[in-house]
């Protein structure tokens, strides 16, 4: 049953309108039975019904019960540091579509120069950011922003995945949607306990959770030695696609696929 949130009080709710109709007209329900409340964006609880009135119920919470809004997998956004506020954005829709994590790095044709002394109040706002559109998307839980990487701590934390693509717009073999289905399979086998891939195999099998990271590059692109080094560290060269997409854009458009394909 669903509960206006200002009805959803810490240890007592009360059920009004259709809802309430329902349960003293059609369900006939009785003080001491329970019920399972919702206020449609954040709280679920067991509720034990206290009094029925005319058009009103009152019930106690028994157990608040976890609502989740977490997609099935872990994304990691690596993201090469983009000019003017691109990055904000990146964190903005990147959390309302799902990721789980934002990670800007510097490669060699990022134009953006880091400065010291602005870096601390930058990332605070990046945070602020992830924070307020966790909130406006009901997310359960606040995406993670890292302080920009160099290229080499990347590749580094690029092992910490289960499968890292590196989206590379002069890739014309491997489609991303591809490698996404192949990567989810691969673990979904392994959670039944089926062989585990030589792709995944470094990876740690006791998460529920497959995590996958997409590293984009910026404005001008990865450089071919650049491509060479990740895919030595382990990641995989992939196409969005057969246009050019803009920087903030590609990131979208690959965790979008990321949430699609695995069932969001
Ligand atoms: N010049 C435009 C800009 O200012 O944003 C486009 C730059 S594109 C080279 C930036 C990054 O987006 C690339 O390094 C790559 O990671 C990603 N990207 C864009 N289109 C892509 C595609 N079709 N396939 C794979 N990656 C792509």
């Amino acid at each position: 049953y669903f509960i206006e949130p200002e009805l959803f009080a810490d240890s007592a709710v009360v059920i009004a309108g259709e809802d309430a109709h329902h349960l003293i007209r059609v369900m006939r329900a009785k003080p001491g039975d329970e019920v399972i409340v919702s206020d449609g964006v954040s709280r679920e609880a067991l509720v034990r019904i206290t009094e029925l009135a005319k058009d009103k119920v009152s019930a106690d919470i028994v157990e608040r019960l976890a609502m989740n809004h977490e997609p099935a997998v872990e994304v990691w956004i690596a993201q090469s540091l983009p000019k003017g506020d691109k990055m904000e954005l990146v964190i903005q829709k990147g959390t309302e579509i799902g990721a789980a994590r934002f990670v800007p790095f510097i490669s060699d044709r990022t134009v953006v120069q880091l400065d010291a002394k602005k870096e601390v109040k930058r990332l605070e706002r990046w945070q602020r950011i992830a924070k307020e559109a966790a909130e406006q998307a009901h997310r359960n839980r606040i995406p993670e922003v890292d302080a920009p990487l160099t290229w080499k701590q990347l590749l580094q934390l690029s092992s910490q995945a289960d499968a890292a693509w590196i989206c590379y717009e002069k890739e014309n073999g491997l489609e991303l949607r591809e490698q996404i289905r192949a990567a989810l399979s691969v673990h979904r086998k392994d959670k039944a306990g089926a062989v585990v891939a030589e792709s995944l195999a470094a990876s740690d099998h006791s998460k529920q959770k497959a995590t996958l990271m997409l590293i984009v590059g910026p404005e001008g692109g990865f450089s071919e030695h650049e491509i060479e080094e990740a895919e030595e560290a382990g990641c995989r060269s992939v196409s969005l696609g057969r246009r050019i997409l803009r920087t903030e854009t590609a990131a979208m458009v690959g965790l979008t696929c990321i949430m699609y394909e695995s069932g969001e």
